[in-house]
């Protein structure tokens, strides 16, 4: 079992979701995401506890 101890900001969340290094990348990522597929709802950007990064996330709240 290998494993990575890496001191980057470009690690993964355990969440498994993608993952921005702050707000302003993540609404970057949100913007592009609402024009490119209408079908998805505008969502917003959240600060993630586990990474102390930031992900995109449909639900309200
Ligand atoms: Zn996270």
């Amino acid at each position: 079992m290998r494993r990575t101890v890496a001191k980057s900001h470009t690690k993964r969340c355990p969440s498994g979701k993608t993952r921005f290094r702050d707000h302003e990348a993540a609404t970057r990522a949100l913007r592009r995401t609402e024009s490119s597929n209408r079908m998805v709802r505008p969502a917003r950007a959240y600060e993630c506890p586990r990474c102390k990064g930031w992900h995109l996330t449909s639900k309200a709240r």
